[in-house]
């Protein structure tokens, strides 16, 4: 029986034939797609939301991002990779405590739910993990999310610097409380940060995990040259190749950037199929390059989309993500690199994908969760007679996004939050920022 009704509004499916069709999207109670009907008057006791000349689409995924850093917009400018972490992001992450990374992961959810994310893959900081479950329960968000494992390394802080022991049991035990909590809504993913703040120890014992647990794992990987030239070093193997020896490049697997894949590392991911993680924004804010995504895509390389953190984008906008990722695949592979719906599938199945959810989430068909952005393209930038995903892709902006769901759930209504006090989050967020920067010793 459908308990709420998406009337009036051109639907961009995703389907496997890329429909784009007037359709009323039918949502059952419990939050699920029941139907796409043809366009119909509303049902006796609905709840209606007019999509009246919008488009529907599937909530965006993003698979890489980092709400703990949410604070830390423009606390780390102009600088490559391991100074930007060094210097300002660890230092800052250690001075978190509860209560500004709460405000932290609030204002990022706010920003993402208003911008048409539905989903996130997270990597959370070594502490206070309970607290970004939290904040996903309580905003209704879907959530895959670990803390960030950190047992070695040049220049990590002591606040963020953990036995290989105790990495381990802090994520099983996360592991046991959150994993597919909420009915599946919040999930965990095992995140040794990257290989350069790991012992092989604990990179081995995570593949261990993987192989038995069916767990997911969430890392970085290859994002800057000088990054890939300390992982041989220290482990005598190009950095994807190391973790394809650990056992860490199948499925389950999300890499995030993977911008400065080696000789013969394309097969490796697509023999392995792990996931790759495209970050187009910070990639190019810190200087590090353009992944070679149509490449993936031609290697048969799943691949999803995501805004990194705040503190190396500035922002957490889905839509510009999709936009940059089909303009730099172009400056490498010509203008006919790249179609905007195959831009599209980037953040939705792409996105699926990579987090095991591609029967659950990333397009608009009956059985998978209703979560759904309603989009308003009646606007000075984005009005015209283009495909529908031309439009998504190139002229869309989030703040084009008025209504969102996640499993049925309305989440942000005509482009308000409903469950999060926007002007207390930004003002919570003013407080803590100043006063992790305090406690960190930065000044702006
Ligand atoms: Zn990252």
């Amino acid at each position: 029986v459908p308990t709420l009704a998406i009337r009036g509004g051109t639907v961009a499916t995703m389907d496997v034939a890329r429909s784009v069709v007037a359709r009323d999207v039918l949502v059952n109670a419990e939050g699920r797609v029941e139907a796409l009907s043809q366009p119909g008057p509303p049902a006796a006791g609905e709840q209606t939301i007019d999509a009246s000349g919008c488009v529907v689409v599937p909530g965006l995924v993003q698979a890489h991002i980092h709400l703990c850093q949410t604070l830390f917009r423009g606390l780390a400018e102009d600088r490559a990779l391991l100074s930007w972490l060094r210097d300002r992001i660890w230092p800052l992450e250690a001075a978190h405590d509860a209560e500004s990374l709460r405000a932290s992961a609030r204002l990022g959810i706010a920003e993402l739910l208003l911008g048409g994310t539905t989903t996130i893959l997270d990597m959370g900081t070594v502490h206070h993990t309970e607290v970004l479950f939290e904040t996903a329960s309580e905003t209704g968000i879907r959530y895959t999310g670990g803390k960030a494992m950190m047992d070695a390394g040049d220049g990590v802080p002591a606040g963020l610097l953990e036995s290989t022991a105790d990495a381990l049991r802090e994520s099983d035990r996360l592991s046991d409380r959150w994993h597919e909590a909420e009915g599946g809504r919040l999930r965990y993913a095992y995140s040794p940060r990257f290989a350069l703040t790991s012992t092989f120890d604990l990179l081995r014992s995570v593949a261990v995990r993987v192989r038995s647990n069916d767990v997911l794992v969430h890392t970085h990987a290859s994002e800057q040259k000088e990054e890939t030239e300390l992982v041989r070093r220290r482990f005598g193997a190009p950095n994807i190749q190391l973790l394809a020896n650990l056992g860490l490049c199948d499925g389950n697997v999300c890499l995030a950037h993977c911008v400065w894949p080696e000789d013969g590392e394309l097969d490796t991911l697509a023999t392995g199929g792990a996931h790759v993680v495209h970050c187009p924004s910070c990639n190019l804010k810190l200087g590090s390059g353009v992944a070679p995504v149509a490449e993936y895509l031609d290697a048969g390389v799943n691949v999803a989309l995501g805004a990194d953190g705040a503190a190396s984008n500035n922002r957490l906008d889905g839509w510009e993500e999709l936009r940059l990722a089909g303009l730099l695949a172009k400056a490498r592979g010509g203008p006919q690199s790249l179609r905007a719906v195959e831009v599209f599938e980037l953040a939705t199945l792409g996105g699926a994908r990579a987090l095991g959810l591609d029967g659950e989430i990333g397009s608009l068909e009956v059985g998978k969760w209703a979560d759904v952005a309603i989009v308003d393209l009646r606007s000075a930038h984005a009005a015209g007679l283009d495909d529908v995903y031309t439009q998504l892709v190139y002229s869309a902006r989030a703040s084009d996004v008025r209504t969102v769901l996640v499993a049925g759930r309305v989440l942000v209504e005509d482009g308000r939050p409903v469950r999060l006090d926007l002007d207390e989050t930004l003002a919570q967020a003013r407080r803590q920022r100043l006063a992790v920067m305090q406690r960190a010793g930065v000044t702006p």
